[in-house]
């Protein structure tokens, strides 16, 4: 995939979330758990989507999961527009928390509800910001 697309899928500056990008470097996924109520998310999330506190810490987030559902998409919104056809899958994460991301590297073919992916961590740094995606792949 071209340098010119990284980021377009979960684009977050660096400042916010410096933590998260640094384990993003070594390949390892980091969520959020909820200090005040234990609620876990990811992407990780600074103020809770349950108690709304703003105390939260990092946690590790197992990167392989199982295919909820996909969806091809063939009429992408402004920007997508020269990616298509590309796959979109919807992930349940092995140790909890849900996400959306799109396949690279996995035939149409194999690609089936219910059926194990791992979550590849993509990133690309420019001088101000760094910018990153996932991607999923057959495990
Ligand atoms: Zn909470």
């Amino acid at each position: 995939m071209p340098f010119k697309y990284f980021g377009k899928i979960n684009y977050t500056p660096y400042t916010k979330v410096s933590k998260f990008a640094d384990e993003l470097h070594k390949g390892k996924l980091m969520g959020s758990k909820c200090k005040n109520c234990g609620e876990k998310t990811f992407p990780p999330r600074a103020d809770c989507l349950k108690c709304l506190s703003g105390d939260f810490e990092f946690v590790k987030v197992k990167s392989t999961g199982t295919l909820v559902t996909f969806t091809t998409i063939n009429s992408a919104p402004t920007g997508f527009e020269d990616m298509t056809p590309y796959t979109l899958g919807l992930v349940d994460l092995d140790g909890g928390g849900r996400l959306l991301s799109w396949f690279e590297n996995t035939k149409f073919e194999d690609i089936k509800i219910g059926m194990k992916v791992k979550v590849i961590p993509r990133i690309f740094e420019e001088v101000e910001e760094i910018k990153l995606y996932y991607a999923l792949e057959k495990a």
